[in-house]
């Protein structure tokens, strides 16, 4: 298996590509046969010409791909699986938490189906985190969104015609979004407050130069990925009382708060956002998650009667399609490197392997993960 094909997007929005001319270079020069499909690139601003001259066939059409490909490499899933053959690989982010019906399809129809976002959380596979890699670009970008939309600027600004206070900030969740979030609002000259459940933030926080926001919420910490364990109603309310102060005195919130596979919380009720200052704003990271927001919504932005705008945070990495796409075709370049078998010349699928074992869901017509596997 070393036929290698990279569809064009369809998704609304999308401007990302899977990979990008340099590592279709460093891929063919492996031994993997590369083709793409006319156009898949454009959105991130590489053309047909630039994957040609890498090494590629291009194809105009999706089918013909599929009946080429041994491996099938895209941002989204499909809407639609027809066409591709039984034995393929399929490379892809994939939600696959709540998309049963989804995988039965692909286990059914005998493809073999990688997770991108499944892939374990170890040194060895940090190469391959497309959740980090994007999640860094979207954090960076949150802030850049947050300012364009703020009435007032970032920095403190001394005039003769007068003292410019600088924007107050606030981050909630500090992962590899909010810390990004946390670094380009500092660049930026904000007063930066931030908070996160998982203790071990706290340090990392105050690195950047950031203030922690100190929270009380007994028992918590994170999972051995380094995800956080969900709170109870309990602590969530703990945690909503005492943010509302916070929340009440910033210019710009941003909420990154995801629990890995389950909803995310709402840390952000009505009544916290009513009493926030008429022009501040809001952007919810989590709201194709549920939201952290109460109210959010992942397709457009909302102005409350108190004059507070809250803006959906979701997919701003496609905002920056050129880095966007570099990164997640370096976590796919890892990927197929990692599994590539000289000897064989061809890519190695060993569900035993750790890395391959954790994102691969479906084999041999049927669903091989434990996590989603009938019982
Ligand atoms: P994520 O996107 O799942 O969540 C974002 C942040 O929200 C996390 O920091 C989480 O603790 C926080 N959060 C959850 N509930 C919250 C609540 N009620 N209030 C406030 N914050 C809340 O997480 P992520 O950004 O993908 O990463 C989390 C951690 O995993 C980070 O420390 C990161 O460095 C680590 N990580 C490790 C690897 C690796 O070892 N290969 C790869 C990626 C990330």
């Amino acid at each position: 298996m070393n036929k290698v094909f990279l569809c064009k997007e369809t998704v609304r929005d999308e401007t990302r590509a899977a990979l990008v001319p340099s590592d279709v270079k460093a891929l063919s020069a492996m031994g993997y046969e590369l083709a793409v499909q006319s156009g898949a690139g454009l959105g991130a601003g590489y053309t047909d010409g630039e994957y040609e001259a890498a090494g590629a066939k291009i194809i105009p059409e999706l089918d013909e791909g599929y009946r080429f490909a041994d491996i099938i490499i895209r941002v989204n899933k499909p809407d639609s699986i027809a066409g591709i053959r039984e034995n393929t690989l399929h490379i892809s982010s994939f939600d696959v938490f709540g998309e049963m019906g989804a995988i039965r399809e692909y286990a059914d129809a005998g493809i073999k189906l990688v997770s991108l976002e499944m892939v374990p959380r170890t040194t060895l596979a940090q190469k391959m985190d497309i959740q980090s890699s994007q999640a860094s670009l979207a954090g960076y970008y949150a802030v850049l969104l947050a300012a364009s939309k703020l009435p007032k600027i970032m920095p403190m600004m001394m005039t003769p015609s007068g003292t410019i206070s600088p924007a107050r900030v606030f981050i909630i969740g500090v992962g590899v979004a909010g810390l990004q979030a946390i670094a380009t609002a500092k660049r930026l000259g904000a007063r930066v407050e931030a908070f996160d459940t998982r203790p071990v933030v706290e340090e990392q926080v105050k690195s950047l130069g950031a203030k922690f926001v100190k929270i009380d919420l007994g028992e918590m910490g994170q999972t051995d990925q380094g995800y956080a364990k969900e709170l109870t109603p309990e602590q969530i309310e703990i945690q909503r009382k005492a943010q509302a102060k916070v929340c009440a005195q910033s210019d710009i919130v941003i909420t990154t708060a995801k629990v890995f596979g389950r909803k995310a919380p709402v840390l952000l009720t009505k009544e916290m956002t009513a009493q926030m200052r008429s022009g501040s704003v809001i952007i919810d990271m989590a709201v194709k998650t549920g939201g952290n927001v109460e109210g959010s919504d992942p397709e457009k932005d909302i102005l409350l009667d108190n004059g507070v705008l809250v803006v959906s945070g979701d997919g701003l990495e496609r905002l920056v399609p050129k880095d966007a796409s570099n990164m997640f075709s370096g976590n796919i370049f890892a990927f197929l490197e990692h599994f590539w078998d000289k000897d064989a010349k061809s890519i190695k699928i060993d569900a035993g392997d750790e890395i391959m074992g954790g994102c691969l869901i479906t084999s041999d017509k049927k669903i091989i993960h434990e996590r989603f596997m009938d019982k």
